[in-house]
């Protein structure tokens, strides 16, 4: 489970973007920070592993203080998806999925046979392997940033808008099949999303944030749909 305990963030020049936020995303559950843009969810996000500091509070994840670990540690058991897949444009599909395990020391045939295996699970044909993410679609390369991002089997899993970049067509599958893969791994996921559907249809818990970064709610799918 993660923890925010009050935690706040203000960055320098005074923006509070994060106001004593106190929230629990339960174990392998998809709990989602909602908001209009600004509300600091990105922020909240990039606290969990430590991409950015809280001025006061803690994070915690399964009771362990985050500021304990180093960051490189922490980030091993935490997997990272963003908008625009992030994905290393000079490496092929391959290499960008097995960039990870490769570099825990995970044996080259054996990093090469497991991105092969997540380019399945994402829903993506064995003949993309050998592309560079320029000869993708945006959604395919979302896929391939998912997949990256299991790599490393990772207990906790932070995405931050990553279905949002593509056509409403794609999105949908990429929502089902992210709720289908969920089902399977169980991960703890925190997903930040602007969009009140996407929350609703993803979230087992979803936190409605306001500019100022204040916590406005706290509220299952139902009780959201309910109002
Ligand atoms: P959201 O993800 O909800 O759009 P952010 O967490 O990105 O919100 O931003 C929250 C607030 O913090 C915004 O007012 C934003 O301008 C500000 N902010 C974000 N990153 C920085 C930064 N590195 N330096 C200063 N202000 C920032
Ligand atoms: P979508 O809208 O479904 O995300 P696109 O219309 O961008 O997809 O692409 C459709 C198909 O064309 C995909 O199968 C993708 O692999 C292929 N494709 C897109 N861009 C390129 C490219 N630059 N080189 C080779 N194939 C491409």
């Amino acid at each position: 489970m993660i923890v925010f305990e009050s935690v706040t963030k203000r960055y320098p020049g005074g923006t509070v973007a994060v106001d004593h936020l106190d929230l629990e995303a339960p174990k392998g559950r998809i709990t989602v920070l909602v908001g209009p843009s600004g509300c600091g969810k990105t922020t909240s996000l990039r606290m969990v592993n430590r991409m950015v500091e809280p001025t006061s509070g803690r994070v915690l994840i399964d009771g362990a203080d985050t500021a304990a670990s180093p960051p490189a540690a922490l980030r091993r058991g935490i997997g990272y998806v963003i908008q625009h897949s992030g994905l290393l444009p000079h490496r092929t599909v391959l290499d960008n999925i097995a960039t990870v395990p490769l570099l825990l020391g995970t044996d080259r045939r054996r990093a090469r046979s497991r991105a092969m295996e997540l380019l399945e699970r994402v829903g993506l044909t064995p003949a993309l392997a050998k592309r560079y993410p320029a000869q993708l679609s945006g959604g395919q390369q979302q896929r391939v940033g998912v997949a990256r991002a299991l790599a490393a089997d990772p207990p906790v899993m932070l995405m931050d808008e990553p279905f949002s970049a593509v056509d409403p067509v794609v999105r949908e599958q990429l929502q089902n099949e992210f709720l289908r893969l969920q089902e399977e791994l169980g991960k703890t996921i925190v997903f930040v999303t602007h969009d009140i559907d996407e929350a609703i249809k993803l979230g087992d818990r979803i936190a409605v944030l306001r500019v100022g970064g204040r916590l406005a709610q706290v509220a299952s799918p139902a009780e959201l749909l309910a109002r």
